[in-house]
């Protein structure tokens, strides 16, 4: 039994999961779990290895040997793979690409599943990803599904990556978009769906903070309303 609740946000790629996340997170005191960074330190770790992803046994190999960490520095989450911090190196469109592929290879989902049930055994966690409504924590507290139109969220994209100080043309950063929507939305296991039970926030047309506020006025009425039913049996 969790102390505190589980607050699960999936959604496709750019639809704003991390920044909301993380602001929701802070709002709340939670912890934010960044599961897409999981997936994509394994990537990191396979290019460095030299790995390829079509070999099942040099994957397992890697999965079950890795070490991840996500620790919060200075209210920044970090990301290190056996020791190195690779927070920014993983935010490539390649690694994000080369993510998408591995996370459809059962043994590299059946390795994160128990890390990132670890991660929030103790709840008070906001975690974001693909399938953490429908797979990873069905009995979440609260459950929302981001999504935002292609063109939203390519131009999402393109402005994180000029931020950077990297180039990108929008057309490319759509592609990448649809392909790993394709990738995500059809593997066979664990695919991105919309848990029946989740809150649906299109924020094509919203801000962050619109999104956030949205989000925590849906979960204070759910701490209301579960109050009232404690006072009144
Ligand atoms: O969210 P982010 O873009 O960092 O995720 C990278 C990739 O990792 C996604 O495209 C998706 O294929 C995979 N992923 C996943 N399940 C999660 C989180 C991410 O399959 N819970």
């Amino acid at each position: 039994m969790r102390e505190r609740p589980v607050i699960t946000i999936d959604g496709p790629a750019g639809a704003g999961k991390s920044t909301i996340s993380r602001l929701l997170a802070e709002r709340l005191s939670f912890i934010y779990l960044d599961t897409g960074a999981l997936y994509r330190a394994v990537a990191y770790h396979l290019i460095q290895k030299k790995y390829s992803v079509n070999n099942e046994g040099e994957l397992a190999d890697l999965c079950r040997n890795i070490r991840v960490e996500l620790n919060d520095l200075a209210g920044r989450l970090h990301v290190f793979v056996d020791g190195e911090d690779v927070t920014l190196k993983i935010r490539t469109e390649e690694i994000g690409l080369l993510a998408s592929r591995i996370s459809a290879v059962p043994v590299v989902r059946e390795v994160l599943l128990s890390v990132q049930r670890d991660m929030a055994a103790a709840g008070g966690v906001v975690a974001e990803g693909r399938d953490m409504g429908t797979v990873v924590f069905p009995d979440a507290e609260m459950k929302f599904f981001l999504d935002a139109s292609v063109r939203e969220r390519a131009g999402r994209r393109c402005r994180e990556i000029s931020e950077r100080g990297e180039r990108a043309s929008l057309r490319d950063v759509k592609n990448d978009i649809l392909l790993r929507d394709r990738q995500d939305r059809e593997r066979s296991i664990a695919p991105l769906i919309v848990s029946p039970d989740a809150i649906h926030i299109d924020s094509t047309d919203k801000t962050i903070l619109q999104v956030v506020d949205i989000m925590m006025g849906v979960i204070q009425k759910k701490g209301n309303a579960q109050e009232q039913g404690k006072k009144c049996p």
